[in-house]
């Protein structure tokens, strides 16, 4: 008898035995006329754009893999991490059945695209280290699926492989354990995407959005074992990838892009780091949260330091309606002239309320 694995008994069973839907570029074929996807034989642009995109642009996928040190059936790119968030849901979350498990404070998308699925959300809140409660694995009450946000959004906090690594291997034949990772780059040292060899029931997000500067671009990744790359495979849109959109990422994945983006990420952190010094001679400043992102949270000592902020024309994002956030702004970290900016406008603000 055949033994069903850990993502066939966790997938939608619908899905099992589906076939994906057979886009013109799927099935492929070889020939110098190619009429089998009703496209327009015109082309009004240069480049061309009067042709499907690859469903996986084969350069994106070979670079990002390179970049990730994985195999290339380990990579699927996607619409951001936003719409990987979404596939993962839709391709194991039975609706009104099922749910996902989150760690909260963390990324509010997990939530919603759970809720827009009609999928259950069960919440296992931080400790007060922004720390995972040490009794998750028996709170996820049967979820398919755990999402751990490394470093997470919008605390920053940080938690190290050894932390997270135990519960990926409790709840192997249990769980996915969604590791979203994306601002690793911040934090290279904390990536889980070398266990994923090791590992079943393992899934890394990654974008271009945030280190690599491209948010504008709409390109993610799903990195996990073959089986679930190919399950969301039926799911995902037949052409996901523009191709303007694939050629760009391409690009910004070369060795120079991937150069660029490091020593880019290096000026953040420093900057971040500048920044913090500095915020931590402030009046009002109650708590810096230590963060391993192109971010930093702050608590400050009441709720008007977001409307001040706004009326010097500095427009950072306000998290006291979050619980166990009151008095919390995140700070993204900009350029220099960005940082020096706010840096004196907070102490503007710092010394007007001290007066
Ligand atoms: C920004 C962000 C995303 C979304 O990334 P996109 O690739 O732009 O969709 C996902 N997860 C977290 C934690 C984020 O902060």
């Amino acid at each position: 008898m055949a033994t069903t694995s850990l993502v066939q008994r966790l997938a939608r069973t619908e899905l099992l035995a589906m076939t994906p839907y057979q886009s013109a570029r799927r099935i492929g074929g070889s020939g110098d006329i190619w009429l089998n996807a009703n496209e327009s034989p015109f082309t009004n642009n240069e480049p061309a754009y009067n042709r499907y995109p690859e469903f996986q642009p084969i350069e994106l996928i070979e670079n990002y893999a390179r970049y990730a040190k994985l195999d290339q059936t380990q990579v699927l790119a996607s619409r951001g991490a936003d719409e990987a968030i979404e596939l993962l849901i839709r391709t194991f979350c039975v609706p009104g059945k099922d749910q996902i498990t989150i760690c909260t404070p963390t990324y509010g998308m997990y939530a919603i695209s759970a809720a827009t699925c009609n999928v259950g959300v069960n919440t296992v809140p931080l400790t007060k280290e922004w720390q995972l409660d040490p009794q998750l694995t028996d709170k996820l009450h049967d979820s398919k699926m755990v999402f751990i946000c490394n470093p997470n959004n919008p605390t920053g906090s940080t938690l190290t492989p050894a932390q997270i690594e135990p519960i990926v291997a409790k709840l192997e034949q249990q769980c996915l354990v969604v590791v979203d990772e994306a601002y690793i780059e911040f934090s290279p040292q904390l990536t889980m995407a070398s266990l994923i060899e090791k590992y079943d029931n393992l899934v890394v997000l990654r974008t271009l959005s945030k280190a690599f500067g491209l948010a504008g671009l709409r390109c993610g990744f799903m990195l996990s074992n073959n089986e679930v790359i190919n399950l969301v495979k039926k799911v995902i849109a037949p052409y996901p990838i523009p191709a303007p959109v694939g050629d760009i990422a391409a690009q910004a994945l070369s060795l120079g892009g991937v150069q660029k983006m490091s020593a880019q990420v290096a000026q953040l952190n420093k900057l971040a780091e500048q920044f913090s010094r500095r915020l931590s001679t402030l009046a009002g400043v109650e708590t810096i949260y230590h963060s391993g992102a192109n971010f930093i949270l702050v608590r400050f000592n009441d709720s008007t330091w977001f409307q001040a902020l706004g009326d010097e024309g500095i427009v950072v994002r306000n998290q006291n309606q979050v619980k166990t956030l009151e008095n919390c702004l995140r700070f993204s970290i900009g350029n220099e002239l960005e940082m020096n900016r706010l840096g004196d406008t907070l102490a503007k603000i710092s010394k007007r309320k001290a007066a």
